[in-house]
């Protein structure tokens, strides 16, 4: 009997492998982790005080390029505090190589008002937060910052929509670059610490170019 359940764990683990590192790099180029406030307006007034209270938090450390105006960092010492990887140890690169391939770094990205970032490639149907079904095309049926449903008549709010961690609502963003979806997941201390420094709600959702 345990060895029978100590198998099945053993076998569960290789799909998960399998999975991680074999067919999502071979299916999306570029995928990112991001992060954002619950608020879909909320903006900060000052970013230098905002970069310096993430760079003591540990998540984020220096510039990449002090030269450029990017909003691009370094991880900082304690990004494996906030971000568990799951699967296989992965080989997470921190720095770019000499073929200046893709590497794990930072953005902070903010937008003179509320943006959706979604797959565009493969998007995918958010829930209605009416009858809480799939609305598919919903693209055909966005005006402004509302999208109609047509499967039960109202009309809601982007961020009232469930997007089910694909896509995400707001003008503020931290985006951690080269995390395939769901490979990895912020911990509850990094959306706490955030909340802290920014005085709201923050969460999170993956998205591929
Ligand atoms: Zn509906």
């Amino acid at each position: 009997m345990k060895k029978a359940a100590k198998q099945k764990k053993t076998a569960q683990t290789q799909i998960i492998c399998l999975t991680d590192s074999t067919t999502m790099n071979a299916t999306h180029d570029s995928c990112s982790l991001y992060l954002y406030p619950q608020q879909a307006d909320f903006a900060i007034t000052d970013l230098p005080a905002f970069v310096h209270a993430l760079q003591k938090s540990g998540l984020i450390a220096q510039k990449i390029d002090s030269q450029k105006t990017l909003q691009h960092y370094f991880t900082g010492d304690k990004y494996l505090d906030y971000i568990a990887y799951l699967g296989c140890a992965p080989a997470i690169k921190f720095e770019a190589g000499d073929k200046n391939e893709n590497f794990c770094f930072i953005k902070i990205q903010q937008h003179s008002s509320p943006t959706l970032i979604y797959n565009k490639k493969q998007p995918r149907a958010p829930h209605c937060p009416h009858c809480n079904k799939p609305l598919k095309n919903w693209q055909d049926k966005k005006t402004g910052s509302n999208i109609h449903c047509n499967l039960c008549g109202n009309t809601s709010g982007i961020e009232k929509f469930n997007w089910r961690k694909m896509a995400g609502y707001a003008q503020l963003f931290i985006e951690i670059t080269d995390i395939f979806p769901k490979e990895a997941i912020p911990q509850q201390a990094l959306l706490d610490k955030l909340a802290a420094i920014t005085g709201t709600k923050w969460q999170y959702f993956y998205s591929c170019q």
